[in-house]
């Protein structure tokens, strides 16, 4: 007797795409001017023009959906060149 036995065993595991955005945006990684400080010097906007600007009367502010300095290099910068310390850069922040 002749038992030919063709068991062909197909196995398609899907694999699984698990795609996690994590967009944390708490109010902790947000870069802070103290406002009450800033003399308007405009070194912040100088150094790192790409996150902060000044308003018309020349006091610091930070460009809209840069307030977690948008990892730029230049905001640890910024912050170390303004004259009256006002600015405080979250340790998240770049
Ligand atoms: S460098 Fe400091 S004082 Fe000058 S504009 Fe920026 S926050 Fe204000």
């Amino acid at each position: 007797m002749h038992n030919d036995s063709n068991n062909s065993n197909g196995n398609n595991s899907h694999s699984n795409g698990n795609v996690n955005s994590n967009g944390s945006n708490s109010d902790d990684n947000v870069i802070v001017i103290d406002r009450d400080l800033c003399i308007g010097a405009g070194q912040c906007a100088l150094t790192a023009p790409g996150v902060f600007t000044q308003d018309d009367d020349g006091f610091s502010e930070l460009l809209p959906g840069r307030e977690d300095g948008a990892g730029d290099p230049m905001v640890r910068e910024a912050a170390r060149s303004c004259p009256v310390g006002a600015i405080t850069v979250p340790r998240s922040a770049s």
